[in-house]
Formats: structure tokens, C-alpha cells, sequence
């Protein structure tokens, strides 16, 4: 977290106080250019800075608790525009509603809205620590051996599962066990397994994840489950991987990381407004007040998203967006304009520079927040298919390469180990060959799921092929990594396949190879394939380890 929330706070009321005292000093310097103009007629100087300073006070008044005068603001800069462009008796009683709304304007200034500003409606949207999640799981069924060989099974993906055939005993054992998750058949022997569901959820002081198993595949139940807050609705027969998958889905949700943004905006204040609100919803923010930075801080950040002002004093915002745009790196990250823009076409060509998105200002905090999270979400994902295998949602060849290089580069550089395993299951055909290409698919899902469920959040994953599976271990020792590698292979080989009413199980070789026994990426690979290969000439369903000096 960046800052506490008092001392966010605090920031707030500053720039809250520093922009109020501000006003009658911008009110005064509206008055006197027009007064100029009035006696001296019109002149570039005096127009520019009365439109200057409308233009700022149409964007920010409101957002600071000065709603009428965002919008008086606004009135006077189109007035303005407006009594140049005609003559006559037209100008002229146009310049009289001008003189008129000098008047209002300074009222305005003096009247801040009864609700505070919109700074005092941000509301304290800190993103958490990810809490690590509860593995312990109930089972509840009448059926003992279906539960039993659920709960195994479960036991091999590092789930903790308590079995119960009767509801009573569930419900004694609930604040014993405190379970994070529950599979519970709708088909108790006595009572609704969906209604037992509901009332062990409302006991608990954290929500449980709730999965309904069924004998049959019904609406009703199927509705029941839903109303009850059933994540899913598993028909029996149904394979302990499902419920896993299940499990694992929200479980290894896209990075949790902070979100990256850069705010580049002239006016200090705004910046700091939109920083603070950002901050405050717990994003990582840099803001650039000279366009002339933007390029440096933008190597050294790495925004995930950048808001841009339209209107700055030394170039406008579309033109810095096509210079993002003409840079490698940044061709696809999200920018989003932020201006008292109101015009449409404006609009429509800024966008048709490169940005991806307009907000006008005034904006709320609220909605900004949510506009700038949505779009990194998004661009997550997308980054995310790049990177990913469709099958098994895990790193993909090139992209597990890639993080080989930068986990590689940091282990030298602060003197760590770092382990390097490539496994491969064994006589794989053979399962496509007896099963089928679906069933084979299954079971590359499955030790996916076991790899990810196993191993701690920094292992990298991958998968590097068809059967193919590559893990890195940062700070991990050679003598480490196997035994967590052999302790994998040892529990994976338990795990039960279904095809149809036969079941099978599976075995991996595996070859590993570690910094700094070698030291670079490609040698790294090309030892612990080595690996593997003696792994399986010496009767596969092995752990070995490269050989060095
Ligand atoms: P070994 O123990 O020597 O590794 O024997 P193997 O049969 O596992 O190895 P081999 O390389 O001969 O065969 C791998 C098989 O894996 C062949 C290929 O059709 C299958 N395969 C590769 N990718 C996929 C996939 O995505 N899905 C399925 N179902 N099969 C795949
Ligand atoms: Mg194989
Ligand atoms: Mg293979």
C-alpha cells in the first residue's frame, strides 16, 4: 500500500484547501482581462486567458465541491467564442450576458456545493493481501465410498478433506474443522443436501465455497444449488480433477499485482487529484506533469494504463499518444484521455490517434477508478492469451523461455540458486492410443492443475509441449528441487484417470538442472532434457538430476 488512509486523507484536504484559496486569484484575473478587452477591444491575450482559466475551472471546479461554477465556467468559454465570432448588435448583447456572467461566475466561486467535493464520496476501495485460501474441504454423502475416494484423491492436489455420511455430524464437526470449501450431495439420506449447504454457510464466519454433487441432473436442483450461492452443480459420476479444476479456476486468477498507471497531466493539482484517487483504490500510480518526462518514466514504469490530459501548454495529448504509439513496447498499452473535452469530433479523432478511450471531466472518483480498472483487467487478459496455452491456461513454450531468462538474470544478480525441472509423462501414447485423444487431454489438464495446486506461488509453470512440462524454482537448491520433484512424481502416480467405467493412473520422468551448477539458459534446457532422457531409459517414472562437477 502506498500510504496510510489518514495520511491520504490529509493529502486530500490540502489540495481541497489549496484549491479554494486558489479560486478569487483566477476570478480576479477573468475580471480584469475582460475589463481590458471592454475598454481596449479585443485582444489575443486577454481572450486566451479568459478561456485558459474556464477551461481549468470547467474541468476541476466540480470535482473540488464547486459544481455551479463547472458549469458557469463552461458557459463563459463557449460565450466567449461565441461573441467573437459575431458582430454588431449581436456582439454586442452578447458581450453584456459576458459582463453579466462575471458576476455569476465569482458568486459561484464563493459558494462551494453542500456536499463536499466529489474527494469526500471516494470510498476506501484498498485492494487486500490476497488471503491464502482455505484447503480444508467437507465432504457430505451418503454414499461413504464415494466419499472416501473423492477425499484421496483430493489429498493427492494438497486439499484436506474430512468426510461425513450423515448431516448431523457435519454440522457438530463445523467448528472443529472450519471448512473452506464443501462438495455436499443433494441427495442426503435424510433431508436436502442444498438446504444443509446453506445453513453450514451461514454458521461460518468466512463464506464457504459451496459445490453440490447430484445423482441426477435436474432444473430444480440446478436452481436450488444457484439460489443457495452453489458455485457448481457436479451430475456423479464426476472425476475428483473436476472439482479440482474447479477449485484451482479462482484460485489462480490473473496476477494480483497492483495496478500500473501513469497520470500525464500539466495542471499539479488535477494530477495529484487523480493520483490520490487511484492510490487510494490501491494502484500503483507515476505522474508526469512536463510531457517532456514521459518517455523516461514510461521505460522505467512499465504502465499497465496511461490517463492523458487533452490539452497541455507545450504539445496536446494526441500528439504524445501517437508518440507512445511509434514505440514498440507501448504499441498496445491502453491510454485513456482525460479532458474537459466536450466535443464529439474532438472526441473521435483524438481516439483515431491511438488512444483507446475519452473521459470527460469532471469525472468521479468512483467512475475513474472503475474506467481504469476495467481496462487493465482487460488488457491482463489479453496479455494473458498471449502468453498462455489454451489447454491448461499455463505458461506457454516461449513465454516459459522467457521467464527461464529474467528468473535466471535475478537468481546471478542476487547470488540465489535456482532449479530448472522438464517432465514429461511417460508412455503417453499409450493412454491416447486405449482412451482416446479427449480422455489424453484430460490428463495433461489434470497434472496441470496438480503441478499449480502443489507448488508455491513463485514456481513458474509451464507447459513446453504436448506432454511436455517445464517448472523453475527461484532460490531453490538442487538437492531441494528434487525432493520436492520426486515427492510430485510420488503423488502424482496416485492419482486416479477415468475413461468411461475404467480407470488408469499415470506416471512422469523428470530431468532436472541447476543455476549455478550451469549457468546459462540454453545449457539449463539442454541438461535437464538430457535428464530426462536418461529418466527414461532407466524405466521412466524417475527424478534425475544433471550431472556436473
Ligand atoms: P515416453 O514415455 O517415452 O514419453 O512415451 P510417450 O508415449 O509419452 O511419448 P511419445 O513422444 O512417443 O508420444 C507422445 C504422445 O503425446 C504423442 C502425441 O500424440 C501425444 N500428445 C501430444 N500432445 C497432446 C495433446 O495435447 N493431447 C493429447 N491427447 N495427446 C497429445
Ligand atoms: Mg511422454
Ligand atoms: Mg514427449
Amino acid at each position: 500500500m502506498k500510504s496510510a488512509p489518514n495520511s491520504l486523507e490529509s493529502r486530500i484536504q490540502e489540495l481541497h484547501s489549496d484549491y479554494t484559496n486558489q479560486l478569487p486569484g483566477k476570478i480576479s484575473r477573468i475580471q480584469i482581462a475582460w475589463n481590458n478587452i471592454c475598454e481596449q477591444g479585443w485582444s489575443e491575450e486577454h481572450t486566451s486567458t479568459i478561456s485558459t482559466i474556464c477551461h481549468g475551472l470547467a474541468g476541476s471546479a466540480k470535482t473540488f465541491g464547486f459544481s455551479a461554477l463547472s458549469k458557469s465556467a463552461r458557459v463563459l468559454e463557449e460565450l466567449l467564442e461565441e461573441t467573437q465570432r459575431s458582430q454588431g448588435t449581436q456582439q454586442e448583447a452578447l458581450a453584456t450576458q459576458i459582463s453579466q456572467m462575471m458576476h455569476t461566475i465569482a458568486h459561484h466561486a464563493s459558494r462551494p456545493d453542500r456536499r463536499q467535493g466529489l474527494f469526500s464520496r471516494i470510498t476506501m476501495t484498498q485492494q487486500t493481501e490476497p488471503q491464502p485460501i482455505n484447503r480444508t474441504v467437507a465432504i457430505v454423502d451418503s454414499d461413504r465410498e464415494f466419499a472416501t475416494n473423492l477425499a484421496t484423491q483430493m489429498g493427492y492436489f494438497d486439499l484436506q478433506a474430512h468426510t461425513y455420511t450423515s448431516t448431523t455430524a457435519f454440522l457438530a464437526d463445523l467448528n472443529e474443522t472450519l471448512p473452506g470449501i464443501l462438495v455436499i450431495s443433494a441427495q442426503l439420506s435424510k433431508g436436502n443436501g442444498i438446504a444443509v449447504a446453506s445453513e453450514a454457510a451461514s454458521r461460518l464466519a468466512e463464506r464457504p465455497r459451496i459445490l453440490i454433487s447430484s445423482d441426477l441432473d435436474d432444473m430444480k436442483l440446478r436452481l436450488a444449488c444457484v439460489r443457495a450461492g452453489g458455485e457448481a452443480f457436479l451430475v456423479k459420476p464426476f472425476e475428483a480433477t473436476q472439482v479440482i479444476a474447479l477449485i484451482n479456476k479462482t484460485d489462480t486468477c490473473p496476477s494480483k499485482e497492483p495496478y500500473r498507471v501513469m497520470v500525464v497531466d500539466d495542471s499539479l493539482t488535477m494530477s495529484q487529484l487523480f493520483t490520490l484517487t487511484l492510490e487510494q483504490a490501491g494502484m500503483d500510480v507515476r505522474t508526469v506533469n512536463d510531457p517532456m518526462d514521459m518517455l523516461n518514466v514510461m521505460l522505467d514504469f512499465h504502465p499497465e494504463l496511461i490517463l492523458l490530459d487533452m490539452y497541455m501548454p507545450q504539445c496536446d495529448g494526441d500528439d504524445l499518444a501517437k508518440v507512445i504509439r511509434q514505440h514498440e513496447a507501448f504499441f498496445s498499452t491502453p491510454i485513456v484521455f482525460l479532458s474537459a473535452e466536450t466535443d464529439f469530433e474532438r472526441q473521435l479523432s483524438a481516439l483515431s490517434t491511438g488512444g483507446d478511450d475519452f473521459l470527460t471531466k469532471p469525472i468521479e472518483p468512483a467512475h475513474l477508478v472503475q474506467a481504469v480498472s476495467s481496462r487493465v483487467q482487460r488488457s491482463r487478459q489479453l496479455h494473458s492469451l498471449m502468453v498462455r496455452d489454451g489447454l491448461t491456461g499455463l505458461l506457454n513454450h516461449t513465454e516459459s523461455k522467457r521467464q527461464l531468462d529474467i528468473l535466471l538474470e535475478r537468481a546471478k544478480r542476487a547470488n540465489t540458486p535456482l532449479c530448472f525441472a522438464m517432465l514429461d509423462i511417460d508412455h503417453f501414447k499409450r493412454v491416447n492410443d486405449a482412451h482416446g485423444h479427449p480422455v489424453g487431454d484430460r490428463v495433461i489438464k489434470s497434472l496441470s492443475h496438480f503441478l499449480q495446486q502443489r507448488l508455491r506461488k513463485t514456481d513458474v509453470v509451464g507447459r513446453y509441449g504436448g506432454e511436455e512440462f517445464v517448472i523453475i524454482f527461484p532460490d531453490t537448491t538442487e538437492s531441494d528441487g528434487q525432493r520436492v520433484m520426486e515427492e510430485l512424481r510420488e503423488k502424482f502416480a496416485m492419482v486416479t484417470h477415468h475413461a468411461g467405467d475404467q480407470s488408469f493412473q499415470c506416471t512422469f520422468s523428470c530431468g532436472i538442472a541447476t543455476f549455478p551448477h550451469f549457468s546459462n539458459a540454453t545449457e539449463i534446457v539442454d541438461r535437464a532434457d538430457q535428464a530426462l532422457y536418461s529418466a527414461k531409459n532407466q524405466g521412466r517414472n524417475k527424478v534425475i538430476a544433471a550431472a556436473h562437477r
